[in-house]
């Protein structure tokens, strides 16, 4: 089945400067279970495309289908890591991770509990009574895909979650990450700049094109490059 399907997608951005083509007759298919990479230079649309796909941005044309689903604005079944963690500064690593569960009522001790063993997986359980602050930037990177993958969401959207961080606090969370998501069967759309990076974190590399974006090239990724 395929988790996520744009139909020739393109987007017009309308502002006092006038009107500018961000996207152009995107076509792309997203099997669940697949780690799939968007890359493309800056501003060449990617993260325009990331929030059509979730339902933030309307798109000018074409059509979106999230797992079969027409597409008709945000759903808890997409997760987001983004650059930086938006932690709450004044809460405790404990509290940050479980506050998505309760703005969306679902803060049950079974839920609280999965919350608590992702934050195990990911090596942070002797900092739960920790603030924010007093985490590395990795760390707090760790905590923020705790947060998300804490609701249980269905596919993972993240749009450069590593380009805050330095080269080596980069690759080991490149890796924890990847195989977290592995064994937790999530489907994952990566935005990136960053082409080594893609390869790294995907089975397959969809490259755009600039100005505006438009599907260039697809290439699969060996499970043995990865
Ligand atoms: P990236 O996705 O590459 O990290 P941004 O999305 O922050 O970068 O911005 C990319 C470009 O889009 C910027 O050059 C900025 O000028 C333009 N941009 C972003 N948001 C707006 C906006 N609300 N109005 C006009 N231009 C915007
Ligand atoms: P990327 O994520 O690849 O850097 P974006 O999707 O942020 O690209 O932006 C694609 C293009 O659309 C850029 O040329 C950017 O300047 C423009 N853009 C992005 N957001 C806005 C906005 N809110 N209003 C006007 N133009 C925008």
């Amino acid at each position: 089945a395929n988790a996520v399907e744009v139909h020739n997608v393109s987007h017009v951005y309308v502002n006092e400067h006038g009107a500018k083509l961000a996207l152009g007759q995107i076509q792309l298919n997203v099997e669940a279970g697949e780690f799939v990479a968007l890359v493309g230079p800056s501003g060449c649309g990617k993260t325009t495309l990331l929030s059509i796909i979730a339902g933030l941005i309307e798109p000018s044309e074409g059509t979106v289908r999230l797992f079969g689903q027409p597409v008709a604005g945000p759903t808890p079944r997409v997760g987001y890591m983004l650059q930086q963690d938006y932690l709450f500064p004044w809460r405790t690593i404990r509290d940050n991770i479980l506050i998505g569960l309760e703005v969306m009522g679902q803060l049950t001790p079974i839920k609280r509990e999965y919350a608590l063993q992702l934050l195990d997986e990911m090596g942070l359980s002797a900092h739960a009574g920790s603030y924010p602050s007093e985490l590395s930037g990795g760390m707090r990177q760790r905590v923020a895909l705790v947060r998300t993958l804490a609701t249980e969401p269905d596919i993972l959207f993240l749009d450069e979650p590593f380009s805050a961080l330095d080269f080596q606090t980069k690759l080991q969370l490149e890796n924890l990450i990847y195989e977290t998501l592995r064994k937790h069967r999530k489907t994952a759309l990566l935005v990136t700049h960053d082409i080594a990076e893609a390869i790294a974190m995907s089975n397959r590399v969809i490259i755009l094109a600039p100005n505006p974006g438009t599907v260039y090239q697809e290439v699969d990724i060996p499970a043995s490059l990865a």
